[in-house]
């Protein structure tokens, strides 16, 4: 029996990490779950997978959770609340994974603890790796902490990296949908809208990444989180587009031979994958219909029309703070675009004249790190504000 925390389990990835929980019931047991507002669904989860322990990221609300938990004649399971809550939460004797699942900087510091306190990570939250790549890796080499990685790319990449050895591979291939722009003309790309960004061809996302992946700027993230992740450089880790989004992702390996893992798009497969590594056990994912592919393509993308792509290329070569500098000026950038300050094409500008002026340092405490964050909001903001880019 496995014992688990879901950080973040109102949103897209807890939700299906319960699902999982509750399917595999005899093997996973949640000993908490942690959420930051969306107390209705807390309840019910609650009601669900009755967890020891729950965080409310807002103290005032943990009287409403109390008693909605007491109307539905439920257990009122212990709460903890804030930051010290969910450190609590992640670092507890009683868990052994921890699904890190809160998206943005504020799953950072609840990762790091995790990490430190040497659980199994199974880790959605995006920033984390891109932000601390380095540092996380450090601390899970010294606490004897695994990450093991959620999103579906890289889920696909730890699954392939299996059929060989560290020291035989040549490349990791990531696939990229390639957004909804991939057909647009480059000379189209200034008159793009936020509503046409938005319209993404095969997944419901959030705000901000639904522009990351239209940009490709996702991808991009997704290469720096994949370097930290499996001790890959930059040179060996590529792109490919694959509009069909069956193959999740590759490995070519030194003597030729290529392993993909293929299947359909479900959460609920990369995070069963991760809470029940290194075992496969049944889950509620259905396998590929082969007589519904007729073709797989690939192709790869246009550096035109996505320069995304090599800023996040480059902030890995420039090292340090540069990734979260990046990270942070394409939030800025996305979100000035979205409030139709800028044109589509300036989000990459942006993002490169930040870059370009960051002092750059050590990416060796979270202090430093979220430092370069702020530094890079601020000066994003200023370059918006002036003209000529
Ligand atoms: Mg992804």
């Amino acid at each position: 029996m496995r014992r688990i925390a879901i950080i973040g389990s109102t949103g897209s990835i807890g939700r299906n990490t319960v699902s999982v929980a509750e399917h595999l019931s005899d093997r996973l047991r949640v000993f908490a779950l942690a959420a930051a507002s969306s107390i209705d669904r807390l309840v019910s989860q609650t009601a669900a997978v009755h967890p020891e322990v729950v965080g409310i990221a807002d103290a005032a609300r943990v009287d409403e959770f109390q008693k909605k938990c007491r109307d539905l004649g439920i257990s009122v399971p212990s709460v903890v609340t804030g930051p010290e809550g969910l450190r609590q939460i992640v670092s507890a004797v009683e868990v052994d994974a921890v699904v890190s699942g809160i998206v943005g900087a504020a799953g950072l510091w609840p990762t790091y603890s995790a990490v430190l306190s040497g659980k199994i990570v199974a880790l959605a939250n995006k920033e984390a790796m891109v932000l601390a790549g380095e540092l996380l890796k450090e601390a899970a080499r010294a606490s004897g902490a695994c990450i093991i990685p959620v999103d579906s790319e890289h889920s696909a990449v730890d699954q392939c990296l299996r059929a060989g050895r560290h020291s035989e591979v040549r490349r990791l291939i990531l696939t990229a949908s390639g957004g909804p722009f991939r057909e647009t003309p480059v000379q189209r790309f200034p008159e793009i809208t936020p509503e046409e960004a938005l319209r993404h061809p095969t997944w419901q996302m959030g705000r901000r990444i639904t522009i990351d992946s239209a940009t490709l700027m996702n991808k991009g993230l997704e290469v720096i989180e994949a370097r930290w992740l499996f001790d890959m450089p930059a040179a060996k880790v590529d792109i490919m587009i694959h509009p069909q989004s069956i193959v999740h992702s590759m490995v070519e390996f030194v003597d030729g031979s290529t392993v993909a893992q293929l299947g359909t798009a479900d959460m609920r497969q990369p995070i069963q994958y991760a809470l029940t590594y290194p075992e496969r056990l049944p889950s509620q994912v259905p396998g590929l219909d082969w007589t519904a592919i007729s073709r797989l393509d690939f192709s790869p993308p246009d550096p035109q029309k996505f320069p995304c792509i090599s800023l996040a290329y480059s902030s890995l070569e420039m090292g340090g703070t540069a990734p979260a500098v990046l990270n942070a000026a394409d939030e800025v950038a996305v979100g000035a675009f979205l409030e139709r300050k800028i044109p589509f094409t300036d989000i990459p500008r942006i993002i490169d004249a930040t870059l370009q002026a960051h002092d750059l340092q050590r990416a060796d405490s979270i202090d430093a790190i979220m430092a370069a964050d702020a530094w890079a909001r601020e000066y994003a903001r200023n370059v918006m504000t002036q003209t000529v880019l």
